[in-house]
This record gives C-alpha cells, structure tokens and sequence, in this order.
C-alpha cells in the first residue's frame, strides 16, 4: 500500500488530483464569504428575525381583534381576559424570540472575533464568557469556583458509600464531584479528575443499565464475536471488553462510584444540586455535564406501530441493549429480512457488519436513505457511488433517494413491518425489523432549562476554551459546543472527542486551566467491503475537495473504452477546502501516521503550500 508521502509525490509529479464539486459560496446563499459558520450563523439568524417579526406581527393583529371584541361585547368579562391572556402570551413569545436573535448576533459576533484572532496569528483566544446567568461567575478561571457561603455547608460523602443504597442515603448528598452520564467522556473524566485530586469522591450518574463503556464497536468488531458476552477482537485481534476498565489511581482509593439506572431531571446551578427522576437531590462543587446524545427518532416510522411485538422490530441503536436485541433478531431464523434506514456511517456499518453474519440465516439487508449515495453528505460523490457499488456487491440492497413516509403492521406476515417509501414511485416495502439510524439529538435539555447557554445552530451545551459551561459547570463530549480555535464553533460526535474533552473536563473540574486545543479524529470502519478511513477537521460534500489517490492498475475489463474503473480508489487522501485554506482531510485506507500530518495541516496551510512542498 502507498503511504502518506506516497500520496503526496503523486499529486506533484503525476495529474491523478479529482477535484470535487460543490461550493461554499452556494452554502452562504448571498454570495458572501466567510466561511460556513458565518453562512450559517446569518441563516440562522435571519430565520430567527423572521420568527421575531411573525410573532410581533400575530400581536398587533390580536391587538387590532381585541378592541373588535371589547366594542362589540363590553360586558363580556371573561372573553376579554382571554384575549388579555393572548396578548400576554404573544408579548411573552415576542420577547423570547428577539431575546433569542440577539444572543445569536452576540454569539456570532464573538465566534468572528475569535476567528479574526485566529487568522492574525494571535495566541489562542481567551476563554470565553458564558452568557450571564444568576449565580455564576462570568467567564470565571477554573480557579475561582466558590460554593455559595450563604448555604448550608456541604458534607462530603465518600462517593462509594453512596453506590448501591443511593436510593436510601438521607437526602441530600454531597459529593464533590458529580458526573451526569455514564460514557465515554465521563469515564475519562473520572481518570483526569484522580490524577489530579488523588482519593477525590466522584459520582457517575447514569441512565443507562451498565458502567461506562465502548459504542464503538457495536456497530463493527461485535458483531464478529461469537461468545455472548461482552467481547469483543479488536483490530490488533486482542480480546477486550467493551467495559472501560479504571487505572489504579481510581481502583486504589475506591472512593468513586456509579449511579446506574438513574436519570438527572433538573440542574439548580443556584444552589449547585440536581435533582434526579426519583427525586434524589445531590450537591455538587464541581460538575460535568457529559449526557452526550440521543438517537433521532423518525416520527413516521414511529407513530404507527400498534402492538409492543412490533414496537420491539423497529429500533435505533446505541447501546448495549440495542445491540443485544438486534442480535437476537437477526439471529432468529424467522428473521429474514432488516431494513437499515440512514445512510451514515452507522448505517453503512451496520449494514456491512449484518450482511456478514447475516449471510448464515440468507438474511436480506437494506440500506435505505434519502440521499443520492451512502455517506454523500461527508464525502465527496465519486466516493459515494463507490461505495453504493462496493455495498451491492457485498449483498447490501441499497436504496437511495428513498424516504419512509409511514410504517405498519405487515398484512401479509404476522410480527413484521411494512414500510411505506417514496422513492423515484411510491411503494411499499415489508422487513421483519428496522433500524433507524438517522443521527443524534445533543441531550441538552437539562443544561438549557437550567439557564446554560445551548448552540442554537449545532445544538449542545455552550462552553469556553476550558469546557466551562458556567462558574463550576462543564461539559465535554458529544453535548459539548466548543470553541475550535482552527475551524470555529463546533461540536462534533466523535469518540476521540469525547476522550480528549473528558480528559480536560476532568482535570479543569479539579483545579486544572488546561485549554481544548486537539483536532479530534473519527474513523469509520467497513472493512469487510475493503474500506476504512480516517477524517479530522471539517469534512462536508458541499465543502470542495481535492482528492490524491493512488490508483489501482484497472483490470481488462474494467479498462475498455466507456467503462468506468469502480475498484480504483484503493488509498488516498481527501482534502476539504474553504476557499484555498485546508479545513478537513479523509484518509481512506492510508496508515496511521498520515493522521498525525493531516492534523498539523488543517486549518494552517494552504493548498498551494502543501502541493508546492
Ligand atoms: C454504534 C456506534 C458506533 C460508533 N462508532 C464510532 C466510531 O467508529 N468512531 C467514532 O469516532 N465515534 C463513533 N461513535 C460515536 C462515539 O461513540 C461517541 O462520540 C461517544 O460515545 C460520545 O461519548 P459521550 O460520553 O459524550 O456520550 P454518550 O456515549 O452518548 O454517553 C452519554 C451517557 O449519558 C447518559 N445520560 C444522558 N442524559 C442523562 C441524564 N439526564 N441522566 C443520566 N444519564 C444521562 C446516556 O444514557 C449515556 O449513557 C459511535 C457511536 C455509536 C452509537
């Protein structure tokens, strides 16, 4: 295989370059520059004027109806105090609405500033400051935390004497550091928090049945297991358990616990508590909010499906439950059928991973999505229609263009599911279970309700450059918005992420000023179709791209004239471009030490530096 430096003296000596279609001008609708979160940032704003100016428009129409009924029915007392109430109502909708552009124009408004820093060369921006919020130090260090004197001192139980009988503890309980969230960023915020502040009590709260383990082999190395346990081979082949397991620190001191099945329902940051669903309250001097993300549901898949035996063969899939009923399913030799609806990378894996084992019980496997190829909104579209041929060869049936628009009770086969779907004609398509695998939802509610400020473009919970959502509050991982000093405000779904910003939450939560500088990696891995790669920076079909490949000889066949060579793209690179600055790269089949590289790349060289040396 050619390496990274391969690669390189290919795109200078030899005229393999693709360059890619799509523009960032398109994106920002006007013709301005500025990149995509400014395009997005206006867009996001305007919608939000619009809302604004709708809602003043509806009171002075309800104004205009008020005097109509005050005229017409003056004795009427409690219509009156209806329309009162109306009015109230749209005043209130109103004013939410103007509040909420003008945090985004402020937002923005910051994001340029610091991107404006960036570009000049100056040192990484200060961090920023959370929007104001009662009780909280504005933009305060990490150092500066204070519980509030006026309240009852809090005690400090060792947080394994909560673990097991928490439901008991006399109520409230105090520990000094509190997790919300039982995956990965948690798990390595605990580790950072033990380094720093050995012995530390810390409590994991989580919703979840298990401790804080791997998703990422759900969807790959799993499904090739044949024990049924909680194993897994990794690409090393070592046998390893999607359990985390603790350093020593950790293990040693025994004074961190976990709160399984427990989900936190309200965050006071005024009086540093949550509260959880069964009415624990907790005290915290230092939290994190690590809840990470939902999956998406697809409302009219969802809506129609009557009877519980159904509502189990359509599922979404993050977890270890999820995995483990899935599994049962494929491997029931009933099963003959599942439909995958999503064509990102979880999609595209689990599709592989099924279409593996599933060839044991003739399982037919269908990839379902609503764009023209699988991954198209990522990669560029010569790599999709790549893919999309790589998936049908396997035995994947790929759909594109295609969209669920309403699921039932088959009237054909008892316990499946028939799937209304729009694609180029309207049909219907009958599986014995579904997989919906169309992204996730930031869980951020409880932070927002709280009076943390949440991205209203990417979703999640705001932070500064020390994951300092407020004065004592962090958040890290997929929940995260944060300040990327090379690309701008993001928050990302990685798993890389979640351990980086995990670690740095953690260690910030414990008196460190450690500032979020990495440029996270993600990979997606579909090996059992020849294909693996490895992203870091923006990637984005709509961004342009050029790619470095290095082909492979086409066979005869493949060679004559008009034929088009669909094994070529054996290894390469792809590079993302905002204008003629490299915002993102794909490595696909590359080795790792390309990533290194690429990462120093991003965000500081322009394509014309790089190709020229
Ligand atoms: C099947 C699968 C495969 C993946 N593969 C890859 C990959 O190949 N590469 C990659 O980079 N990334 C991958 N990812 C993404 C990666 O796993 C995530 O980015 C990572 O798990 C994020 O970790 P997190 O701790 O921030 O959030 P999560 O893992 O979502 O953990 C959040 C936890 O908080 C809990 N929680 C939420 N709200 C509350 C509450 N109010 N009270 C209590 N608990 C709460 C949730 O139940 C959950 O347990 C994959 C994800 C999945 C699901």
């Amino acid at each position: 295989m050619s390496g990274w430096k391969e690669c390189l003296r290919l795109l200078r000596l030899i005229p393999v370059g693709v360059i890619g279609s799509g523009s960032l001008l398109a994106l920002s609708g006007g013709g301005q520059s500025g990149g995509q979160t400014a395009a997005l940032c206006d867009e996001g704003s305007n919608a939000d004027r619009r809302a604004a100016l709708e809602v003043l428009k509806r009171y002075q129409e309800s104004l205009k109806e008020d005097s109509v009924v005050n005229e017409s029915s003056a004795d009427s007392s409690s219509s009156v105090a209806l329309e009162l109430q109306k009015i109230e109502d749209s005043l209130s909708n109103a004013k939410a609405a103007v509040e909420k552009y003008y945090r985004y124009q402020a937002r923005h408004i910051l994001d340029k500033y610091y991107e404006d820093m960036t570009r000049k060369g100056l040192s990484a921006p200060a961090p920023e400051r959370p929007a104001a919020k009662a009780n909280t130090t504005e933009g305060a260090p990490a150092d500066a935390r204070s519980v509030n004197p006026k309240k009852e001192q809090p005690r400090y139980l060792p947080a394994d004497e909560t673990f097991g009988n928490f439901s008991e503890a006399s109520s409230p309980v105090c520990v000094p550091y509190v997790i919300i969230g039982g995956g990965t960023t948690a798990w390595s915020a605990v580790q950072a928090i033990h380094e720093k502040d050995k012995g530390a009590s810390v409590l994991i709260i989580s919703d979840e049945s298990y401790p804080p383990y791997n998703r990422t082999p759900l969807s790959k190395e799993r499904w090739s297991a044949e024990d049924d346990d909680l194993n897994f081979v990794d690409f090393m082949g070592r046998k390893r358990s999607l359990l985390y397991s603790y350093s020593r620190q950790v293990g040693e001191h025994r004074r961190s616990s976990i709160l399984l099945n427990s989900r936190v329902k309200k965050l006071d940051l005024e009086n540093s508590s949550i509260e959880t669903e069964d009415g624990q309250v907790v005290q915290y001097q230092s939290l994190l909010i690590a809840t990470g993300g939902k999956a998406h549901p697809v409302e009219s898949v969802h809506q129609d499906l009557g009877s519980d035996a159904l509502q189990h063969r359509v599922m979404s899939f993050r977890t270890i439950d999820d995995f483990k009923a899935l599994d049962k399913l494929v491997r029931d030799p009933n099963t003959k059928s599942v439909c995958i609806v999503g064509g990102g990378f979880l999609g595209a894996e689990l599709a592989c991973s099924l279409k593996r084992i599933a060839k044991l019980n003739d399982v037919q496997v269908t990839l379902m999505f609503p764009e023209p190829g699988p991954l198209f909104k990522l990669i560029p579209r010569y790599l999709s229609e790549f893919l999309t041929y790589k998936l049908a060869v396997a035995g994947v049936k790929v759909m594109p263009s295609s969209i669920v628009t309403g699921a039932r009770e088959s009237p054909e086969k008892r316990d499946s599911v028939e799937l209304d779907v729009v694609s180029f004609t309207k049909k219907t398509l009958e599986t014995d279970a579904v997989v919906v695998a169309v992204g996730i939802q930031p869980q951020d509610k409880l932070a927002e309700d709280a009076g943390l400020e949440v991205d209203q473009i990417n979703g999640g919970v705001v932070v500064n450059a020390e994951l300092q959502a407020a004065n004592g509050v962090f958040a890290a991982g997929d929940v995260a918005s944060f300040w990327d000093a090379a690309l701008g405000r993001r928050r990302v779904e990685h798993w890389d992420h979640a351990l980086v910003s995990g670690r740095i939450a953690g260690d910030n939560m414990a008196g460190g000023k450690s500032m979020y500088g990495v440029q996270s990696m993600y990979w997606c891995d579909l090996s059992s179709i020849g294909v693996h790669f490895e992203a870091v920076g923006l990637q984005s079909s709509k961004l342009d791209t050029v790619g470095v490949w290095n082909l492979k000889e086409p066979s005869r066949f493949e060679n004559r004239p008009g034929s088009f060579s669909r094994n070529k793209y054996e290894c390469g690179i792809v590079w993302y471009m905002k204008g003629k600055r490299i915002v993102g790269a794909l490595l696909w089949n590359m080795p790792r030490e390309a990533l290194q590289e690429a990462r120093q790349i991003i965000g500081k060289r322009s394509w014309r530096t790089l190709s020229s040396g």
